[in-house]
């Protein structure tokens, strides 16, 4: 047990094993541990922390909302922190999209939101049967779980898959077109795959290995869906909330989903989830999908505070600017390592880059973390390196992350 961390290492089970330290404040885009060193996060909480860690606008509305006794909890009332949070999010996100949702607080995490929507699907269709994707992850929970791709997180003494058909995502089967083999198997009596009562996905699987769907299978699966009349559920859980340089993720390729699952930095850094449902669609009667921790009122004045950044007309601008920078890093690493046949994909400020093994990831994780960078991987066998810094991230933070990569890179590859 390291001197740093003390009993956590072995009370608690989480990130203490992959980051060592205890940290103790955090900025932006920076943390600083207990012994007075600072790191860069290029984690951001998982994509939790889209402005960074205490933005100026939500920490100064949080400890005014705290001063002047702000209700904290609203299960089941009207607080002015939960309908500002609706004003707004109608205002500057809904309605300048033409979007006609309504909005289901779900509770403090994504899992609660992926719950909220499979049952919806199945209540609305009278169909049970789900179709989600290979690498697909959407939760740990019994129901979002079986709708997660990933082998590693399943057993059989978790009971049934719950009627969710995993079909090969965009990319999976190389340049077949998976959503041509989704239509076939709909088309098809023989195929086995009942009409589901909706399709889930992720148009950028972010704990999957950052695999980005192309716009135009995303529009064949959208029209695929309306064709069978099939609920199009988007978890934009991780990538949504601007980290794919929209707002939403699916804004480009001109989804119109059923229903979208948003958590995450919805809550400007604290715990919150919501579905939102395509008006027509909503069938919940009062008090038929709850749960008590759905109204936290914190995490609305946070997220109504962050949320202003869409009002600022460079912010887009300046995710892509950001993003680039990393791209153009990825492809002159990727070069520069060609004998190791590392690849590099990603959207906006998400990108991976997949150094083809598990243990190779491990390593570069473990030395960035001594030399001061926190960064994660994802994909099927961790082999993925995932860059997803803040958004806000400023440009000299960024190019020091991406040096200290380079540099243990340099020394782990040779
Ligand atoms: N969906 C996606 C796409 C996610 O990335 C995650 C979390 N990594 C979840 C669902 C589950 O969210 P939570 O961990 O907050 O339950």
């Amino acid at each position: 047990m390291s001197e740093a961390t003390g009993n956590i290492e072995s009370n608690v089970r989480g990130y203490c094993r992959l980051f060592p330290a205890v940290f103790d404040t955090a900025v932006g885009s920076t943390l600083t541990d207990a012994s007075g060193k600072t790191f860069i996060d290029f984690f951001c909480g998982a994509g939790s922390l889209n402005y960074g860690h205490n933005h100026p606008v939500a920490k100064a509305a949080l400890l005014d909302y705290v001063s002047r006794n702000g209700i904290q909890h609203s299960l089941d009332i009207a607080t002015k922190a939960k309908v500002d949070f609706l004003d707004t999010f109608e205002r500057l996100i809904l309605k300048p999209r033409g979007m006609d949702f309504v909005v289901q607080f779900t509770g403090p995490t994504g899992t609660n939101a992926v719950e909220a929507a499979i049952k919806l699907a199945r209540k609305q269709t009278n169909r049970s049967h789900i179709v989600a994707f290979t690498n697909a992850y959407h939760g740990h929970s019994l129901g979002s779980l079986a709708l997660t791709g990933n082998k590693y997180y399943h057993s059989e003494f978790y009971g049934s898959r719950n009627n969710v058909t995993h079909l090969p995502f965009d990319g999976y089967l190389g340049d077949v077109d998976t959503a041509d083999l989704l239509a076939k198997m709909l088309a098809d009596n023989s195929s086995g795959l009942p009409v589901p009562a909706a399709v889930i996905l992720e148009t950028v699987q972010g704990e999957g290995g950052i695999n980005v769907a192309s716009r135009q299978w995303l529009r064949r699966v959208a029209e695929i869906c309306r064709q069978h009349e099939i609920l199009l559920i988007i978890d934009d859980i991780q990538v949504g909330n601007g980290r794919t340089g929209k707002f939403f993720s699916f804004e480009d390729a001109g989804l119109e989903p059923d229903v979208v699952c948003l958590s995450k930095s919805i809550g400007g850094g604290l715990p919150m989830s919501l579905v939102l449902i395509r008006r027509p669609l909503d069938a919940w009667k009062p008090g038929e999908h709850t749960g008590t921790f759905r109204g936290n009122n914190l995490a609305f004045v946070a997220a109504n505070a962050v949320l202003k950044h869409w009002a600022d007309a460079d912010f887009e601008s300046q995710i892509a600017s950001r993003g680039e920078v990393i791209q153009s890093w990825l492809k002159q690493v990727c070069e520069r390592f060609a004998a190791q046949n590392f690849c590099y994909r990603g959207r906006g400020l998400i990108w991976g880059l997949d150094v083809k093994r598990g243990d190779l990831a491990a390593k570069v994780i473990r030395q960035c973390f001594q030399d001061g960078l926190l960064i994660e991987a994802s994909g099927a066998d961790d082999q993925v390196l995932k860059f997803m810094p803040a958004l806000t991230i400023e440009r000299p933070l960024l190019f020091e992350g991406l040096r200290v990569v380079d540099a243990v890179l340099c020394r782990v590859v040779g």
